[in-house]
């Protein structure tokens, strides 16, 4: 078994300042046997720091870190039954690819021919097999981020630890190597902990996805679970690309539903009547402020729909228009307050054009202004 258990952990950095930052805040986790666990989060959010707590490679603040059931507080990395992947590769440039693999085996004073079994097999599993004499510099970074990650598979870890693997590759090798880490995932049955901040290696990647900001964890659930249920504006705001557009306003009662008015800076923007499910939840929020937030997906041009429904149509104007291929990102304006459409390329959209745009409401979300939870 080689879960990990983060309880209560703590990091707080001592600068020159009085006050020590604390750049982990008391977060708990729980990693599963053999799961594919992404931390994601903009920069600074704590994830690496995160991960190298972990890996023993930063001293914890206080709480408790367990691998396989074992606490490793006081455990030195090496004896962590672990292996790091770095984002600069960290591979010895006068080393061959054979050697830069069996470095650490022989440290540990592997026998021989352990050692070429364990390399010859990890260099089959990556595609390394003609290039175990080659130096690093005659490497493309491709192949540079496989040996990397061969040195940690000849350990035989039970938990596999990568911090922002991909991120000096170019976005085509970032896409092949992606697959050939889930696939390696597969293969291995190890656990891993990787850390990203990319939203869309998150998604395509994890079993399960943490997302962190500010030293918290802002929610932990599969990848459509995030998508599909985000529990406050940061999720629902970080996955997904383009965001989910919010709108800020307030609600007010019309007949046995609520209507939602858009607020932009003290005048009444566009307003949309509210469907039973979002009535429901909104209920006692009626006459208050709230965030209404829809997708760029959930929005669609009113004209390309068979029965939009009049009390979720809008008029905007198109203030930009950017063809993807198959669909359109379409930056639209509602007297003062942009929003994102995603819509398919059967249409041209022409800037200024005026439109008519309707709100898919099975789909929306109602937030708490304050709070920033989603309201549920
Ligand atoms: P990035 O994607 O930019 O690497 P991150 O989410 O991995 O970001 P961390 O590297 O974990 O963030 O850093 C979290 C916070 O702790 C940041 O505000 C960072 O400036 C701070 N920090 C990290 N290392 C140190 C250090 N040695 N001393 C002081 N502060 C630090």
């Amino acid at each position: 078994m080689a879960k990990v258990v983060l309880e209560d952990l703590i990091k707080e950095y001592r600068g020159d300042s009085k006050e020590p930052f604390r750049a982990v805040k008391k977060i708990n986790l729980e990693i599963r046997d053999r799961e594919f666990m992404v931390l994601v989060g903009p920069s600074g959010c704590g994830k690496s720091t995160s991960l190298r707590m972990i890996a023993g490679l930063e001293e914890i603040t206080d709480g408790t870190i367990s691998i396989g059931d074992r606490v490793v507080n006081n455990v030195l990395p090496k004896d962590r039954d672990i292996a790091m992947v770095f984002q600069n590769y960290a591979l010895y440039p006068h080393m061959t690819v054979f050697d830069n693999m069996a470095f650490g085996l022989k440290l540990m004073k592997y026998p021989k021919a352990e050692i070429k079994k364990r390399v010859d097999d990890a260099a089959d599993i990556l595609g390394l097999q003609t290039m175990l004499d080659r130096k690093p510099k005659a490497l493309s970074g491709g192949q540079r981020q496989r040996v990397a990650v061969g040195r940690a598979i000849v350990r035989k870890p039970k938990v596999f630890l990568f911090d922002e693997p991909l991120s000096n590759l170019d976005a085509k090798m970032r896409v092949q190597m992606r697959t050939e880490i889930s696939k390696l995932h597969a293969r291995l049955n190890a656990t891993m902990i990787y850390v990203t901040h990319d939203q869309v290696e998150a998604m395509t990647m994890g079993d399960r996805i943490c997302v962190m900001k500010d030293g918290n964890i802002m929610q932990v659930d599969e990848p459509l679970g995030l998508y599909n249920t985000p529990k406050n504006m940061f999720v629902a705001g970080f996955i997904g690309s383009p965001p989910m557009n919010f709108f800020h306003g307030r609600l007010e009662a019309d007949g046995n539903a609520l209507k939602f008015i858009e607020d932009n800076d003290g005048k009444p923007g566009f307003t949309v009547k509210l469907d039973d499910r979002l009535s429901r939840l909104g209920q006692s929020y009626a006459g208050k402020e709230i965030v209404f937030g829809v997708r760029p997906e959930d929005i669609a041009d009113a004209l390309s729909v068979s029965n939009p429904n009049p009390d979720s149509t809008i008029s905007a104007k198109v203030e930009v228009s950017e063809p993807m291929g198959s669909e359109t990102y379409i930056y639209l304006d509602t007297g003062g307050h942009s929003f994102t459409a995603r819509v398919h390329s059967d249409h041209k959209f022409d800037i200024d054009e005026s439109l008519k745009v309707c709100f898919d409401l099975e789909k929306a979300h109602l937030f708490d202004p304050k709070t920033e939870n989603v309201i549920s």
